[in-house]
């Protein structure tokens, strides 16, 4: 099969490889009908995660149809699936508590030391996504094997088109429990660092729970536009000094919650930042924090911090007076999309939330290479790419 792979920093290529087979009997393959590439997968693209090896299948975000199943799988042949990009086996201890992005089954045992050693537990499995997490291979690809089919995929009905469902696989949940961390109150202001698709969805979700004020801070002029869309009220730093907007649109209080939907490559030309940047390129593992420092300065005392923004590795500059001093709350984590992926179906179902506003361009999966490019180093216009590989390549 074709497959997009990693080769090193800004080097992704589309290589054959050989197909997947079932290895456990909760195992399905999948045939990629859509995935798409991911802020997340930028990440890796400019080499900033550790754990990546030449030749790894890149891609979290995809759906397709059930072309072969496991004996234990609950999934049938011909079955249209969107998968969540984190792997849980749905009966540790974290799962039982729908912590599924914690499950302790996903990340086979000979690659859980260089994650053990960094975060002091193992992470979970991950799609596409190193080998911290499991050197899993990604859905950028024709096809992909997904374990423990019996918990993370979800069968989409037929009248909904991949484009309608395909972000349930991570975005859509990821921006969604953004805001659930932020708990939100009716009446809330909210301001979102980050208008990505992770940071939009937020907006989206942040405005559904009944936020009365939702701000969204960005620099491209598109991307702000966008959240404009949903009746968010927008800074943009290149011409505004952000904490300064927030304190006077929130009559000096500052807002109630913060979403950092930026995360650990953070623009800016302060101080702080200009030093994380060196220290980035120097070593993978250093984490640029400028907007989650910028956020925890401007929450207001007693507020809520939510971090959906990866971060890999360590940040100092940590205003962990800020915090102490304010007494703020702070939560963070990967997805547990199994535990919202069925409610936002059938909100995306009702009508309540449409995500296709975000794609920017389709590509065939041959082409991948260039959406890479594109979605790096055009952020502005280039919002979301979504891959087919049922696409003719340069169509
Ligand atoms: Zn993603
Ligand atoms: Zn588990």
């Amino acid at each position: 099969m074709r497959a997009l792979t990693w080769h090193g920093t800004n080097d992704v290529r589309v290589d054959t490889h050989p197909d997947p087979e079932i290895i456990n009997p909760r195992d399905t393959i999948i045939k990629i009908t859509s995935t798409a590439i991911c802020g997340s997968d930028l990440h890796l693209y400019d080499g900033v995660i550790p754990g990546m090896k030449s030749g790894d299948i890149l891609g979290h975000e995809f759906m397709g149809e059930v072309v072969e199943t496991g004996p234990k799988s609950t999934l049938k042949k011909g079955q249209r699936v969107v998968v969540p990009f984190t792997i849980s086996c749905g009966q540790c201890f974290f799962c039982q508590q729908q912590q599924y992005s914690a499950c302790d089954n996903s990340n086979p045992v000979e690659k859980q030391d260089a994650s053990e050693m960094l975060y002091g537990h193992p992470m979970s499995g991950i799609f596409g996504y190193s080998h911290l997490t499991g050197g899993y291979a990604g859905g950028q690809a024709e096809y992909v094997r997904v374990p423990f089919s019996d918990v993370g995929p979800i069968v989409v009905p037929d009248h909904l088109t991949d484009d309608q469902v395909l972000f349930l696989s991570d975005i859509l949940p990821t921006g969604w429990m953004a805001a659930d961390n932020a708990e939100i109150q009716p009446g809330d202001t909210v301001a979102v660092w980050g208008a990505g698709p992770v940071g939009l969805f937020a907006v989206q979700s942040a405005v559904l729970m009944g936020a009365a004020q939702v701000i969204c801070i960005d620099h491209h002029p598109h991307r702000l536009e966008l959240a404009q869309k949903f009746g968010a009220k927008i800074i943009n730093f290149e011409e505004t000094h952000v904490r300064e907007a927030l304190m006077e649109m929130t009559g000096g209080i500052g807002p109630d919650a913060v979403i950092d939907a930026v995360g650990m490559e953070a623009h800016g030309f302060t101080p702080d930042n200009v030093l994380d940047v060196v220290k980035q390129k120097i070593a993978p593992g250093a984490d640029r924090g400028h907007a989650l420092r910028q956020a925890i300065l401007a929450v207001r005392k007693g507020g809520r911090v939510s971090v959906p923004g990866v971060y890999g590795g360590m940040l100092d500059k940590w205003p962990l007076g800020a915090m102490m001093e304010k007494g703020i709350t702070i939560k963070t984590g990967q997805t547990h999309v199994q535990k919202y992926i069925k409610d936002l179906l059938r909100r995306i179902e009702e009508g309540e939330i449409d995500t296709t506003f975000l794609i920017s361009h389709h590509l065939s999966l041959e082409d991948a290479p260039t959406g890479y490019r594109n979605f790096h180093d055009k952020q502005n216009e280039w919002t979301k790419v979504v891959l087919r590989p049922d696409m003719a390549k340069g169509a």
